[in-house]
């Protein structure tokens, strides 16, 4: 079966892009974490829609499972197939769905290919003064299908929202080859429910994202980066409304841990600040030209005595946040467990010190984010395998227990498909009804989400 479906899918999209060989898929198959690697008959690569929408009709018509995959940056295994399965799976492959069409000045918009990745939008919004809202450390690889796939976050969305607030438009390829294309450059377009909005944070189970229509934003003209020290994480919090009951703009507010700036140090930047409190926060703030002075008294206002400020885009700073992930991959003894929680901002306090107590030696916690938007990435080092499940468990019922939830912008993916539940019986029952509706057949990425 698995050969005359080789032979159709090379008729497709060229032989080229049916990729068997175990050596040159093993990338395709193995996700950034290095906790999931999955088994797949062959890696497709269409070159666009119509070719997309091809192979979905012969896997369609053979019971064959499409793992959709853009960048493979996902944190929650939902980018690779399942390890072991008794139908026979593909990779479907974005990156060369990487065209870009029209960006259009007036309308504030650009049109991608899914396959776009995310710092390529940023490069061609900025060569027409414009920005894109949404960036993240992932930015070179994760691509517009999967930011879209994962309704991911970022730093800017305690600016601009998250990925869904982005997205104008949409063409998508369903589970039964057929295309839905909504596309227009509308602020305002009420006509029946938000389908695109439905597919942002879908993880591939809804269909596969071909190209998407992406709003564009104006850049603020004036910006200063600061990183602070302070007591407490509520403190931070309480930075971002002074900031903006300053009249000043928050672009970012970014939470960091002694423990963390330990690690990356020891990786080899420096802590911009030598500082002896348990909490950093970098906030980027826009507002007139003078902005750094302007953001002076609200600095002390709050109590913050001890802080460096650089002028945007402040690379040496950013930079600082920006290593956490690979200096906790590089330091854990085991694969580190990886949590991805949010929290009421008024919880943040409570939430922490009781996940830091889990942390008992010789486990190590080191937790940063996004805290603008409550968003805490925790992680727990050199925790051994057996012991991972526990502690995860631990850690997310502390998290319901404040009212927040287990997954705040890496998606369940095969990580967290447990924690589905968390959502509530009728809720999960809707979202079913859903996915048995435009996938009856489950083609689209089993075992994502469910
Ligand atoms: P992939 O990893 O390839 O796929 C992710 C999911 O989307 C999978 O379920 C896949 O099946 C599905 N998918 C991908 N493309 C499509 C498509 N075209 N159609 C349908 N389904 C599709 N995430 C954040 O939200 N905020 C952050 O700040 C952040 N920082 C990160 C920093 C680092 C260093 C790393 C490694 C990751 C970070 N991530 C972050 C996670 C990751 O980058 C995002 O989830 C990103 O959106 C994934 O995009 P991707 O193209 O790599 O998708």
């Amino acid at each position: 079966m698995t050969d005359e479906s080789l032979a159709l899918l090379r008729q497709i999209v060229g032989a080229s892009h049916v990729i068997t060989d175990a050596d040159a898929s093993i990338g395709y198959l193995t996700d950034w974490t290095g906790r999931y690697t999955g088994n797949a008959f062959a890696v497709v690569r269409p070159g666009s829609t119509a070719e997309v929408v091809d192979v979905v009709k012969v896997c369609a018509a053979r019971g064959i499972s499409i793992c959709p995959q853009g960048g493979n940056t996902g944190l929650v295994g939902g980018s690779v197939p399942p390890a072991s399965t008794i139908t026979p799976t593909i990779v479907l492959s974005t990156t060369r769905l990487n065209d870009v069409g029209e960006l259009n000045v007036v309308d504030q918009c650009i049109d991608v290919g899914a396959g776009v990745t995310v710092a390529e939008i940023a490069r061609r919004a900025g060569e027409v003064g414009l920005a894109f809202g949404i960036d993240l450390a992932s930015r070179d690889s994760a691509t517009a299908g999967g930011i879209v796939a994962t309704n991911a976050g970022g730093i800017h969305t305690v600016a601009h929202g998250n990925t869904r607030a982005q997205v104008h438009g949409i063409e998508a390829v369903l589970a039964d080859g057929s295309v839905l294309r909504r596309y227009k450059a509308l602020a305002k377009d009420n006509v029946g429910y938000d389908l695109p909005g439905l597919l942002a944070g879908s993880e591939g189970t809804l269909a596969i994202i071909t190209r998407v229509l992406f709003r564009l934003v104006s850049p603020p003209k004036h910006r200063v980066v600061a990183l602070a020290e302070c007591d407490t994480a509520s403190a931070a919090v309480e930075l971002m409304s002074a900031v903006r009951n300053a009249g000043l703009g928050i672009e970012a507010g970014e939470l960091m841990t002694a423990a963390g700036l330990d690690l990356v140090a020891a990786q080899g930047l420096p802590r911009p600040l030598a500082s002896t409190k348990p909490f950093a926060v970098l906030t980027e703030v826009s507002g007139p030209e003078n902005v750094a002075a302007l953001l002076e008294p609200v600095l002390h206002a709050v109590g913050i005595a001890n802080a460096v400020g650089e002028e945007w885009p402040a690379r040496r700073l950013w930079a600082v946040r920006e290593s956490h992930a690979e200096a906790i991959a590089a330091s854990s003894t085991q694969l580190p467990v990886k949590l991805d929680i949010s929290v009421p901002r008024s919880a943040l306090d409570a939430v922490l010190t009781e996940l830091d107590d889990l942390a008992v030696a010789p486990y190590r916690a080191v937790m940063f984010g996004h805290v603008g938007d409550g968003n805490i990435h925790v992680n727990f080092l050199d925790v051994p395998a057996d012991e991972q499940e526990p502690l995860t468990d631990s850690a997310l019922r502390i998290v319901l227990a404040h009212n927040g939830s287990v997954s705040a912008e890496h998606g369940i993916g095969r990580a967290k498909t447990s924690w589905m539940s968390s959502r509530g019986d009728v809720d999960v029952a809707a979202m079913k009804t859903i996915r048995a509706a435009l996938d009856p057949h489950g083609v689209l990425n089993p075992g994502v989400l469910w």
